[in-house]
């Protein structure tokens, strides 16, 4: 932890206050709540998936209609690590504080899925998931474990059983509208809750670095714990840089009197 450990443990049970006071509790969650799971953030150039291809180049709607096996041999590494995840403290700290009542709705930034293997509902991924793929011609949805666990082993690009077609991940590509309905959702929870709690992002991505903002015109109160700095963190009403997987659990421990 930053700063003395005396004013972190009082920022801490600042936030666990904020929580137990509010009525209404969303969290906003980034690729830095799965870091400790193994899962690097793949926008990050230290992540190792940038050395070949640039996510930007790759990762794209455009770039996968023209190139999927390009597109899916960038994804092999990601999807590797994200199979084999498992969720960490954070997540499960989440988790907990949901099961009790303290946190309504959970919107993230992430692919992975270890939200609800955590034990969480009401998880809003708006950038999609790679629970799922969909054929790119018949729009059949197929549950991806199957596909991707033989796509690991074989590197054969999974196909449509019925029409022949590419199946793509359901992740929300670089040029890719995101899911609608999704993404309402999250904006009306944001503007109906009085606290949002951004855990594990550095609100560089836009549009969901913009739901906080939302939250807050509304009145909402803030609570940061990233390991690094955000332009949010001068509005923060508790404000901790650190290790999520450390941190979440003593704020959970707190509000549920563990
Ligand atoms: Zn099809």
């Amino acid at each position: 932890m930053t700063g003395n450990s005396t004013e972190s443990l009082d920022t801490i049970t600042l936030a666990a206050d904020l929580i137990k006071k509010s009525h209404s509790t969303v969290s906003l969650t980034g690729a830095g709540i799965s870091t400790p799971s193994g899962i690097p953030d793949f926008r990050s150039p230290q992540s190792g998936l940038w050395t070949k291809y640039e996510p930007m180049e790759v990762a794209s709607l455009t770039a996968f209609r023209h190139h999927p096996e390009q597109f899916y041999h960038w994804l092999h590494p990601l999807a590797l690590r994200i199979l084999a995840a498992k969720p960490n403290p954070a997540h499960l700290a989440l988790a907990r504080l949901q099961l009790a009542g303290y946190l309504s709705v959970i919107i993230t930034q992430n692919i992975d899925g270890l939200h609800t293997q955590a034990g969480s509902t009401d998880v809003l991924e708006v950038h999609g998931t790679l629970d799922s793929l969909t054929c790119t011609n018949c729009y059949r949805q197929y549950p991806a474990t199957e596909y991707l666990e033989h796509y690991l082993q074989y590197r054969e690009i999974p196909y449509c059983k019925e029409c022949g077609s590419i199946l793509k991940p359901d992740v929300i590509l670089y040029d890719e509208q995101l899911p609608v309905r999704t993404w309402l959702k999250a904006e009306a929870a944001c503007k109906h809750c009085d606290l949002i709690l951004v855990i594990g992002t550095s609100l560089e991505v836009m549009p969901s670095a913009r739901l906080p903002v939302q939250a807050l015109e509304h009145g909402a109160q803030l609570v940061i714990v990233n390991n690094g700095e955000t332009f949010l963190d001068v509005r923060a009403d508790a404000l901790i840089h650190a290790d999520v997987a450390e941190v979440l659990p003593m704020i959970a421990d707190e509000v549920l009197n563990a």
